[in-house]
């Protein structure tokens, strides 16, 4: 297998794809380019298509030219896992032209658990790293275990942006996913497990294939 291979996480809003990314980034010693992230850090950032935070906040996607760059800047050729990108059909289209796939993985999750999975997210404003309220609680409330940083709610993970968010995912990016399984690329992982049990299938499945 190859030492550091490029791998693209795909799945609905709250699958999982940020907390499993981690743990590939760490396995394979890769970094993690994710759009959700770029974005975040960026919202007021000037561009002739207007700032993401507006599109962000309506739980829409920010215009292609925009995050097409972030993720032309940050993919490097040492391996990466990307998560977050691509959204639509262009954005496949893009990403096609400027690196070649090693795995591609679906963390698949039913949509009643997704929506209690991202209203009760929190996540590291300093890190980034993802908790639950329920499911993923860190050691001290309200603090990262990884950094000390202070833990919160994304302004999108409210439950009518959410309803919006996953209204946008069907209608826009399942058929990314119908892509690449037309393509015979497609891994499809139960996401529905416990977060270890979701990890020990995803590096399975991404050592048998890259
Ligand atoms: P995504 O990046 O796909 O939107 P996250 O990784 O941020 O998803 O996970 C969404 C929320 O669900 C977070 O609060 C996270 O702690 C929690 N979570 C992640 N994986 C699991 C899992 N396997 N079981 C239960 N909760 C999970
Ligand atoms: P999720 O937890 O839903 O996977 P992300 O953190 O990936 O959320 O994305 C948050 C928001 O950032 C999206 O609702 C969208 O407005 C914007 N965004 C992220 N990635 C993309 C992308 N590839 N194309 C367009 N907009 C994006
Ligand atoms: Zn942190």
């Amino acid at each position: 297998m190859s030492q550091q291979p490029n791998v693209l996480l795909l799945g609905p809003p709250g699958a999982g794809k940020g907390t499993q990314s981690a743990n590939v980034a760490d396995e394979y010693d890769i970094p993690h380019v994710t759009t959700g992230d770029a974005l975040r850090a960026n919202k007021d950032m000037e561009t002739e298509h207007g700032t993401p935070r507006s599109f962000m906040e309506a739980g829409e996607l920010v215009p292609d030219p925009v995050v097409n760059e972030i993720v032309a800047e940050a993919l490097g050729d040492e391996g990466y896992v990307l998560d977050g990108y691509p959204r639509n059909e262009e954005q496949v289209a893009y990403l096609a032209d400027i690196t070649t796939l090693d795995a591609v993985c679906l963390l698949s999750v039913s949509e009643s658990e997704l929506v209690d999975r991202l209203t009760g997210r929190r996540v590291c404003d300093e890190c980034g790293a993802n908790y639950h309220v329920e499911f993923d609680q860190p050691a001290e409330e309200g603090v990262c275990d990884e950094c000390g940083g202070e833990l919160i709610q994304r302004e999108d993970d409210t439950e009518d942006t959410v309803r919006e968010r996953l209204r946008v995912y069907h209608e826009t990016t399942e058929p990314v996913v119908e892509h690449y399984r037309e393509a015979g690329v497609l891994q499809e992982i139960d996401g529905e497990q416990a977060p270890d049990a979701v990890w020990d299938d995803l590096r399975a499945t991404i050592d048998e294939t890259v």
